[in-house]
């Protein structure tokens, strides 16, 4: 009975400690995003603040090899409401696949700007609204939050195009649960086009599309931004769908649209109207061009040099192999300035109680391999600032 109790104790004591290193859905989102963050298809953006003062991320995504004029724009937001992760989950996702790919044939189209946690207090707690029970997505005419002013700049900032915004459900809805929501628009012309494209969307077979009525209330993000000239959908996904399921929905969703505008720019410019007055200076620190690598004639030229250098300084490190058989460690390392005449076998060094104080590369190399691999004090205090807070440029 007691060693049942003990062990029950030490595998809640170890389901607590593992629930403490993994974080809550917020934190393990932000792992995603610093994983993104070093992608070179990514840029970070500034971040925002929640109310209780978690970062906002939002990041660029495109191949940035690519000249970025000319390049369709699209927002993708989620996480309004706190309780709907797999949105959250599959936004990150598909980026981190594009991100894994060396060049992504959408990417050489169009910039993602993505907001992948517009609401980060609500996804810590796992709730529908923010930390002061405001449901961001119903504050798209007042913006009483910081949430959504700050979501508000960036649309400013960058004009898209093309705006989707992912949601779910987590209770029986009354329209179609896996949906593609077509929001009231000024004109007839622009309506259609809309309507027009989501049902390319509802043609896969994977949802259906709702339209909206004409005067229904504009506090939601993607009628706001219908409203005043944007082609902004939502996107839903039914209870009780399992992840992969609601992640085809959202990816093949993105994909359809995305290919749409990109095919066709006079599309854009009757669907979001809005987005005509982009300015390309107000994002070009963010969108300059990187040369490709390794397909220039002077990336080219640099490897070959390289190698020349590398051959070269092979042979000569050979030397004393060649002149004595390759007889011991103490012939490559003999350069070593840790204490000479007491060891000069690298193998052993990681036991000496004498740093290395030379600044030969083959003691970097040396302090690298064999003691600070030892010295666990190092390791923790780089573990601490891997594990900082993102920097947040401004806010
Ligand atoms: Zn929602």
């Amino acid at each position: 009975m007691i060693r049942r109790a003990i062990t029950l104790l030490s595998l809640l004591g170890l389901l607590a400690i593992c629930t403490q290193a993994l974080g809550n859905p917020y934190d393990q989102a932000m792992r995603q995003v610093r994983t993104l963050s070093e992608s070179p298809h990514v840029r970070l953006l500034p971040f925002g603040n929640s109310y209780s003062g978690r970062p906002i991320a939002a990041f660029v995504m495109s191949d940035f090899s690519v000249d970025s004029r000319g390049k369709t724009r699209v927002m993708i937001c989620a996480g309004q409401h706190g309780d709907e992760y797999d949105a959250v989950r599959s936004i990150l996702d598909y980026c981190l696949n594009l991100a894994n790919e060396p060049h992504p044939a959408i990417l050489s189209k169009c910039i993602f700007i993505v907001i992948p946690m517009v609401n980060p207090d609500g996804i810590a707690a796992s709730k529908r609204t923010n930390a002061i029970g405001k449901d961001i997505n119903r504050d798209w005419t007042a913006f009483t939050t910081g949430e959504a002013r700050y979501v508000h700049r960036i649309v400013r900032m960058w004009r898209p195009q093309l705006l989707i915004d992912q949601h779910q459900w987590n209770e029986p809805s009354s329209t179609p649960g896996n949906s593609i929501e077509v929001a009231g628009c000024e004109t007839d012309t622009r309506r259609l086009a809309m309507t027009d494209l989501a049902i390319d969307v509802e043609r896969l077979g994977k949802l259906s599309v709702v339209r909206c009525h004409r005067y229904s209330s504009e506090s939601l993000f993607h009628r706001h931004y219908s409203a005043i000239g944007y082609a902004a959908y939502l996107v839903e996904t039914a209870q009780g769908e399992s992840y992969a399921a609601r992640n085809d929905i959202y990816e093949s969703t993105i994909t359809t649209l995305v290919e749409a505008v990109c095919m066709n720019k006079s599309l854009c410019n009757v669907l979001s109207p809005a987005s005509a007055s982009f300015d390309d200076s107000s994002v070009g620190a963010y969108t300059i061009r990187t040369p490709e690598d390794g397909s220039s004639a002077t990336s080219t030229l640099y490897g070959a040099i390289m190698l020349v250098i590398g051959c070269i300084a092979m042979v000569w490190l050979m030397r004393p192999f060649a002149r004595s058989g390759g007889e011991s460690w103490s012939h490559r390392f003999t350069r070593c300035a840790v204490a000479p005449g007491v060891c000069v076998d690298p193998l052993s060094l990681k036991r000496l109680p004498q740093p290395i104080t030379s600044r030969s590369w083959v003691n970097k190399r040396l302090r690298t391999r064999y003691v600070a691999a030892s010295n666990s004090k190092t390791d923790h205090a780089t573990e601490d600032h891997n594990d900082s807070p993102l920097h947040i440029p401004w806010s």
